[in-house]
C-alpha cells in the first residue's frame, strides 16, 4: 500500500475556506482525498518516491469552485449557436445570424440545424438604437426560421419563418403572463415576453442526448479552465434531458463535473410519485430541489416590483405565478422532502416567495425533522425591500445570487428602478451582516461564468473598465476576498447538503482543487481580473493545467 501522497502542494499560502483555520501552507493529495493540511515541515514525511509536488512559491492553493447558478446545457449546446452577447448594435447582430447560415446550410443534415438558434442580445447596450423586429432577420433568412433568445432569457426574436412555424399571427391572443410584442396593425413584431417565449419554442427541434452529452462533454474543458470543478444545474426541460444527459455521463464514468441537478416545478407531481427526494445521488450526481419562478428579469422590465418602473408608472412587473399556487406547490414539495429553489428578482417577488417559505417553515416546523431540514434557496434576490432582508437569516434561507449581474446590471437598476430602489438591490454586504448564507454563481451563459470575474464584482463592485469609478457602485455592499471565495467554495457545499466530503481542504475531503497564478488575497482587488487559474484538480487528478 502506497503511503505516500499522490500530489503535495507546498510553499503556500493555501485558503482552506474552513472558518476553523483559514491558512496552511502545504496540502498532500492520495487516492482522490485530501489526505492531510498543514506546514510545509509536517507533511514532509508524506513525500514519496512519485509523489507530485508542487511548490506554490506564492501561488495560491483553494478549493475547486463550485457555479451554483448555470444553465449548463443551453451554455454547451449555446457553443454551436449564433452568440451575440457582444454585438453592439442591431447590425452586428444581424452579420452573426448571415454568417451561421452560410457555414451550416446542406452540409450538415442536423435537424438542430433546421432552425438558426442563438441568444445573447442585449438592445439596451446597442449602439445604433435599432429596436429588434422581425423585418431585420427576414432581411437576410426569408425561409430558414430563426430564434435568438435575449441576453436574460426572458424574452425572444424571431423571425417571420418562426412566427409562421409556431402559428403565431396577428389574431393570435397574449398568453397568461406573456406577451406578443404587435406593431400599429396587430401584426406580432417578433418580440415574444416571458410565457409567450413558449409558444416558439415549443416548435424548435429538440436537441437529442446524444448531442447534450457531446456538447457537455465539449464544454467541460472550458469550466475547468475557469476553475470550476462543480455545478448547480439550475434548471430542466419537462422532458428531464439535463438530468438524462448528466445521468448518462456518470454511467459512463465521463461526468467531468459535480452536479447537483434542480428540477422544474411542472415535473413536481410526477418527482413526488416515485418518491424521489433531494439529497439521492452520490458525489457526481445529486438531486437538488424544484425550480419555481415567482418572476421575470429586469433586463424586460418584468422583475415584479413593490413600486412600478420608474419611467413607466402602469408597469409593476409580472408574477410569474399566483402566490396562492406558489404556496401550495412549495408546501407539496416540502412535504415530499424536494427542497426549493425560487428565482425571484424584484422586491415584490422575493416579498412573496419569503412570505411562501414562512409558510413552508411552519409547516416543516410540525413535522420530523427528516423533512424539515431542507436547504431552501432564493435565486438572484436582485432587489429585496429592507423590511425583508433580515427575513433570509431569519427563515434559514440560502441567498443564491450572481455578482456579474451587479456590475453588468447597474445601470439598467438606476434607470429601472431609480436610486433609492438601487440601494436595494445586490446588497451582498447587508445578506452576509444580517448572518445570511450566499452562494455564488454566473446564470452563464447569461453571463461568463468564470468565478474569478464573479469574485472581482463582489470586492469591487466595479467593471473591469474600473466603472463607475473607485467606490464601487453601490460600494456600500462591498465584501471581502474571503467572503466571496466562500459563496464560490464551501457554502455551495452546505447548501447542496455535501459539506462532510466536499467544499473545502480538509482533510479527509474529496481532492478539489484550484491554483491560482497569485494571492487574490493580496493584491489590489482590481488586479484579481487579471489573475490566471494555474491548474485545476478534480477527484485528486488534475484535469487542467496552464
Ligand atoms: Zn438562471
Amino acid at each position: 500500500m502506497n503511503l505516500y501522497a499522490d500530489l503535495l502542494f507546498t510553499g503556500g499560502p493555501v485558503y482552506i475556506a474552513d472558518p476553523a483555520r483559514p491558512r496552511a501552507t502545504a496540502v498532500a493529495v492520495r487516492d482522490g482525498c485530501i489526505l492531510a493540511v498543514g506546514t510545509d515541515a509536517d507533511l514532509a514525511e508524506l513525500r514519496g518516491p512519485s509523489t507530485v509536488v508542487t511548490n506554490l512559491a506564492g501561488k495560491l492553493l483553494l478549493p475547486g469552485f463550485t457555479e451554483s447558478h448555470v444553465h449548463f446545457i443551453e451554455l454547451a449546446l449555446r457553443a454551436a449557436q449564433v452568440e451575440a452577447t457582444e454585438a453592439r448594435s442591431a447590425g452586428e447582430v444581424i452579420d452573426l445570424v448571415r454568417a451561421k447560415l452560410n457555414t451550416s446550410g446542406s452540409a450538415t443534415p442536423a435537424r438542430s440545424d433546421a432552425w438558426i438558434r442563438g441568444g445573447g442580445w442585449n438592445a439596451n447596450i446597442w449602439t445604433d438604437g435599432v429596436v429588434p423586429h422581425r423585418a431585420l432577420l427576414d432581411a437576410v433568412a426569408p425561409e430558414t426560421p430563426v430564434a435568438l433568445d435575449s441576453k436574460a432569457l426572458h424574452a425572444v426574436w424571431v423571425n417571420s419563418a418562426a412566427l409562421r412555424i409556431a402559428g403565431i399571427d396577428a389574431a393570435t391572443p397574449d398568453v397568461p403572463g406573456g406577451i406578443i410584442e404587435r406593431d400599429a396593425d396587430g401584426v406580432p413584431t417578433g418580440i415574444l415576453h416571458e410565457n409567450a417565449v413558449d409558444l416558439v419554442a415549443r416548435c424548435y427541434p429538440k436537441p437529442d442526448l446524444a448531442e447534450t452529452t457531446a456538447a457537455v462533454l465539449a464544454a467541460t474543458p472550458g469550466m475547468w479552465a475557469t476553475g470550476i470543478v462543480a455545478l448547480h444545474n439550475a434548471n430542466d426541460t419537462s422532458d428531464g434531458l439535463a438530468f438524462r444527459t448528466y445521468q448518462a455521463l456518470h454511467r459512463r464514468r465521463e461526468l467531468g463535473l459535480r452536479v447537483l441537478q434542480q428540477f422544474p416545478v411542472c415535473n413536481l407531481d410526477h418527482l413526488r410519485a416515485i418518491g424521489l427526494r433531494s439529497g439521492l445521488g452520490d458525489a457526481w450526481l445529486r438531486v437538488g430541489g424544484v425550480k419555481m419562478f415567482a418572476d421575470g428579469a429586469l433586463g424586460n422590465r418584468t422583475a415584479s416590483m413593490l413600486q412600478p418602473y420608474v419611467d413607466e408608472p402602469s408597469n409593476w412587473g409580472v408574477a410569474a405565478v399566483d402566490p396562492e399556487e406558489m404556496l401550495e406547490q412549495a408546501l407539496a414539495a416540502s412535504a415530499a422532502g424536494l427542497s426549493l429553489t425560487i428565482h425571484a428578482i424584484g422586491d415584490r417577488a422575493n416579498r412573496d416567495v419569503l412570505n411562501v417559505l414562512a409558510e413552508v417553515r411552519k409547516d416543516e416546523g410540525r413535522r420530523p425533522k427528516e423533512t424539515s431540514s431542507l436547504r431552501h434557496r432564493v435565486e438572484h434576490v436582485q432587489c429585496i425591500h429592507p423590511d425583508d432582508l433580515p427575513r433570509l437569516v431569519q427563515l434559514d434561507v440560502i441567498a443564491s445570487v450572481q455578482p456579474i449581474h451587479a456590475t453588468s446590471d447597474m445601470r439598467i437598476v438606476d434607470r429601472y428602478w431609480g436610486p433609492g430602489r438601487a440601494l436595494n438591490a445586490y446588497p451582498f454586504r447587508r445578506l452576509l451582516d444580517s448572518g445570511a448564507r450566499l452562494v455564488f454563481g454566473s446564470d452563464g451563459p447569461i453571463e461568463p461564468h468564470a468565478p474569478l470575474i464573479g469574485i472581482h464584482a463582489a470586492v469591487t463592485r466595479r467593471r473591469g473598465d474600473g466603472s463607475p469609478g473607485p467606490e464601487g457602485w453601490q460600494g456600500q455592499e462591498r465584501i471581502t476576498v474571503a467572503e466571496a471565495v466562500d459563496a464560490y467554495t464551501c457554502w455551495p457545499a452546505y447548501v447542496a447538503g455535501e459539506e462532510s466530503y466536499r467544499g473545502s481542504i480538509t482533510s479527509g475531503k474529496v481532492a478539489d482543487l484550484v491554483v491560482l497564478s497569485q494571492d487574490i488575497f493580496r493584491v489590489d482587488p482590481m488586479a484579481i481580473l487579471e489573475t490566471q487559474v494555474e491548474m485545476t484538480v478534480l477527484d485528486g487528478r488534475v484535469v487542467w493545467k496552464k
